[in-house]
């Protein structure tokens, strides 16, 4: 009888998470909620990623501006990951690239930084149905003046389902918290970071622990700029070793690192700015 009750609740359970848009994960201990079983595998079709803002000049006619922001398609959702500093520059870039606000269903916002978090109110303006991920250490000021857009805002603490094979790890590291977006598919895990305050190399493992799987593609600023050649090489021999595949590296990651990046990963670098699309079916 036990037994049939569980069964019950367990399916009832199911039923209701089942097709949710937002939908919390445990992050308890036991089996790894995230990583499912093989038979359940990622939508074969792979997104693409359009650099919308970035401080790397990349495509002719967009403004390059200090920030990071990046949109995902070809997903369950599409999901715009950081904002940049500007609003104003963030609608100019996106109309150039044919991307209008009310296409984006998801704003995920890596951290609290102004070159992250700083045109998202100016976009909420411009689609209120967008539903906000932000850290959960961000102050109550901050999810009001979404809230106040009429926009939805979660507060995201552990790793999160944005929607099917799109997750938040959670909030990582200290001062500032941040959270980095993770896709699956079937070629493999897609991370996008915004400035990698953690650090890239704990994230990616971070990451490859939890969700499993090989890592396709890591993306976005990777908060190198300063850092010597020796700290550089360090990370790019772990990133190796953690067998990550392709690197666009962008945002605060400096041109040092970019080129030394370029040397190690050959074929695997994949040049990054404003305006760039990376179509991942491409990538092997
Ligand atoms: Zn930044
Ligand atoms: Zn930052």
């Amino acid at each position: 009888m036990d037994r049939i009750l569980k069964v019950f609740f367990i399916t009832l359970l199911l039923t209701v998470c089942n097709g949710s848009f937002m939908q919390a994960v445990s992050s308890g201990s036991g089996t790894n909620p995230l990583t499912r079983p093989v038979s359940d595998k990622p939508s074969p079709q792979m997104p693409t990623f359009t650099f919308v803002y970035d401080n790397n000049p990349y495509r002719e006619g967009l403004e390059t501006a200090w920030g990071f922001s990046c949109i995902v398609k070809g997903t369950d959702k599409t999901v715009l990951f950081d904002t940049g500093g500007d609003g104003k520059v963030l609608l100019a870039n996106m109309e150039k690239l044919g991307i209008a606000p009310r296409e984006i269903d998801a704003v995920v916002i890596s951290h609290i930084h102004g070159d992250h978090a700083g045109g998202l109110n100016s976009l909420l303006r411009e689609n209120r149905r967008i539903v906000t991920f932000l850290p959960g250490s961000f102050p109550d000021s901050f999810r009001g003046d979404v809230e106040k857009q009429g926009a939805k805002a979660v507060s995201v603490h552990g790793p999160v389902k944005i929607c099917d094979d799109v997750y938040s790890t959670g909030k990582l590291g200290t001062k500032p918290r941040e959270q980095s977006l993770v896709i699956r598919t079937a070629k493999g895990l897609i991370i996008v970071t915004g400035c990698a305050h953690p650090g890239i190399v704990g994230v990616v493992r971070m990451v490859r622990e939890r969700f499993g799987g090989e890592v396709l593609l890591v993306l976005g600023g990777l908060h190198l700029t300063g850092s010597g050649k020796g700290e550089i090489e360090a990370v790019i021999t772990a990133l190796k070793k953690l067998e990550v595949r392709h690197v666009a590296p962008c945002h605060c990651t400096g041109d040092t690192a970019r080129m030394l990046f370029k040397q190690a990963f050959r074929e695997g670098f994949i040049d990054s700015g404003v305006g760039t699309v990376i179509d991942t079916e491409s990538l092997r």
